[in-house]
C-alpha cells in the first residue's frame, strides 16, 4: 500500500518538500494551499520579495531539478559582503574565497515559478488550492484531516509548512514561543547609479528618520538592488508616509550614498517581524518545517535557507528509515527534529543577540559591536562559522 503524505502550505519550503517526497518510494503526496497557485508573470520589474539563498540551498534545489529552471538572467551571485556598524567610518568587508559565491539572490516569483513548474512534471502529487485545514485528529496514526471545504482525508504523515501563523501547528495543539520585534521589514527595489559589484551591503546604523535600523542592499541584475530595511514600527510609519522620491533619498542617505542616486523601481512594502519557535516540531504522524517550526529576524537572510535544510533532512530521515517503520513513526521524526533544532536555534539566537547588542546604548556594547563587526574578517574561526552557515 502507498504511504500518504499531506503537505499543508505551498510556500517555497512546502513545495520543495512535496517535490522531494514525491520521489520517495511508494508514496503519494497531497499538497494543500490556502491561496491559488499559478505561475506568476515575470516582467521587467523584479519582485520585491527576494531570498539570499545559500550554496547549500542551491544544491538541494538542484537535486530537485528546480534550480535549473531559474532563468539565469534573474539570479545574482553575491561575491562579498560589506558591513558597517554605527561607527560609519569603519567598514568591515567580509571577503570570501575567490570565485565562490556566498549567496544567490533569487526573486520569490521566479523561485515559485520554478517550483510550480517542477510540480507539474509529477503525477503522484495532488494539489488542492483555495483550501485550508480546519481540523486534525488526535495523536493516533494514521492521522485524519478535515479541510475547510468539508473534505476529510487520512495521512500517514502530515507536514505543516504553512508559515509562521501555522494552522497545522495550532490544530495539532503545539504551542510556540513568540517574540514580537515591534518592527517592520520594509522591502523595495531601486535602480542604482553606481554598479553594485555583486556585493551585499548592510548598515547597522540609523538617524532621526529611521531610528536605529538595519538596512541591507542586495544586488539584483540590470543595475538594480533590493532592500530590506528593518525599522521600529513608529519609524516605519514615517518612512512609508514619504512619497517614492523622498523614500528613495532616505534609503540612499541611510546607505551612505554607496551606490549613488537611487531611483524607485517598485512599490514599497512592509512585513511585520517576529521570532518564533514551536515547542515541538514533531508528533506521531506530524512534522513542522520552515517558518511553521521557526521564524527568525531577517537580518541574516537565512529563513528560507533554514526551511530548505529542514526539508532536506526530513526527506533524508524518511528515505533512510528502517523497512519496518511506518512513514509517520515518531522515532524517525524525532531524528529529524534533533538534527535540525540546534541549527535553527543557533541562527535565531545569533540574530536576536546581535540585534539586542546593536540596540543597547551601553558604551561597552557599542565598542563590542563596532570592533566585533570590524574584526570579523581577521578572525578565521568566526569567518569560518559565518561561512559554514552560509554554505548550509
Ligand atoms: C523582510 C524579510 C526578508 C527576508 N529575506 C530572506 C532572505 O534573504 N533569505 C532567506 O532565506 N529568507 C528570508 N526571509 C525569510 C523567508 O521569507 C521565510 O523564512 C520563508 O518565506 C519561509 O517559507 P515557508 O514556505 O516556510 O513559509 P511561507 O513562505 O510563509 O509559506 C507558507 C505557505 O502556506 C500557506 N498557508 C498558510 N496558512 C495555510 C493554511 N491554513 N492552509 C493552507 N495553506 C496555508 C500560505 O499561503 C503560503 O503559501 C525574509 C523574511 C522577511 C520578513
Amino acid at each position: 500500500m502507498k504511504s500518504k503524505i499531506v503537505v499543508v502550505g505551498a510556500g517555497p519550503v512546502g513545495l520543495a518538500f512535496a517535490l522531494g517526497a514525491a520521489a520517495l518510494r511508494n508514496t503519494e503526496v497531497t499538497l494543500i494551499e490556502r491561496q491559488t497557485l499559478s505561475l506568476a508573470r515575470t516582467s521587467e520589474h523584479f519582485d520585491t520579495r527576494v531570498y539570499a539563498l545559500s550554496p547549500g540551498s542551491k544544491i538541494f534545489l538542484s537535486h530537485l531539478n528546480v534550480w535549473q529552471k531559474l532563468p539565469a538572467a534573474r539570479v545574482t551571485d553575491v561575491d562579498a559582503m560589506q558591513v558597517w556598524g554605527d561607527d560609519l567610518a569603519n567598514e568591515s568587508q567580509i571577503k570570501f574565497e575567490e570565485n565562490v559565491a556566498v549567496a544567490h539572490i533569487v526573486e520569490h516569483a521566479a523561485l515559485m515559478n520554478a517550483l510550480i513548474d517542477s510540480l507539474q512534471t509529477r503525477d503522484n502529487i495532488r494539489v488542492v488550492t483555495n483550501t485550508s485545514v480546519s481540523a486534525i485528529s488526535d495523536l493516533q496514526t494514521p492521522r485524519q484531516l478535515t479541510l475547510s471545504n468539508g473534505i476529510e482525508m487520512t495521512a500517514d504523515l502530515i507536514v505543516g509548512a504553512d508559515g509562521a501563523r501555522s494552522a497545522t501547528r495550532d490544530l495539532a495543539g503545539i504551542t510556540a514561543k513568540k517574540f514580537d520585534y515591534e518592527s517592520d521589514g520594509i522591502v523595495a527595489n531601486f535602480h542604482i547609479e553606481k554598479p553594485h559589484g555583486n556585493v551585499a551591503r548592510q548598515w547597522f546604523s540609523g538617524d532621526s528618520v529611521s531610528g536605529k535600523s538595519i538596512l541591507a542592499y542586495l544586488p539584483l541584475p540590470n543595475q538594480q538592488i533590493s532592500i530590506v530595511w528593518s525599522v521600529a514600527k513608529i519609524h516605519a510609519n514615517g518612512l512609508l508616509a514619504l512619497n517614492a522620491e523622498a523614500f528613495a533619498s532616505a534609503t540612499a542617505e541611510a546607505g551612505q550614498h554607496a551606490l549613488g542616486k537611487l531611483t524607485p523601481a517598485s512599490k514599497v512594502a512592509r512585513i511585520s517581524l517576529q521570532k518564533l519557535t514551536a515547542r515541538d516540531w514533531v508528533q506521531p504522524g506530524l512534522a513542522l518545517i520552515g517558518d511553521a517550526a521557526h521564524a527568525i529576524h531577517p537580518m541574516a537572510g537565512q529563513g528560507a535557507n533554514l526551511g530548505f535544510a529542514d526539508s532536506r533532512v526530513l526527506l533524508g530521515a524518511l528515505q533512510n528509515r528502517s523497512a519496518l517503520s511506518v512513514m509517520g513513526d515518531r522515532r524517525v521524526l524525532r531524528g529529524y527534529e534533533r538534527a535540525r533544532r540546534e541549527d535553527a536555534a543557533s541562527m535565531g539566537a545569533a540574530t536576536h543577540g546581535l540585534r539586542a547588542l546593536y540596540l543597547s546604548d551601553a558604551a561597552i556594547a557599542k565598542r563590542v559591536r563596532n570592533q566585533g563587526l570590524n574584526v570579523l574578517n581577521r578572525m578565521p574561526l568566526v569567518k569560518a562559522l559565518v561561512m559554514n552557515h552560509a554554505m548550509k
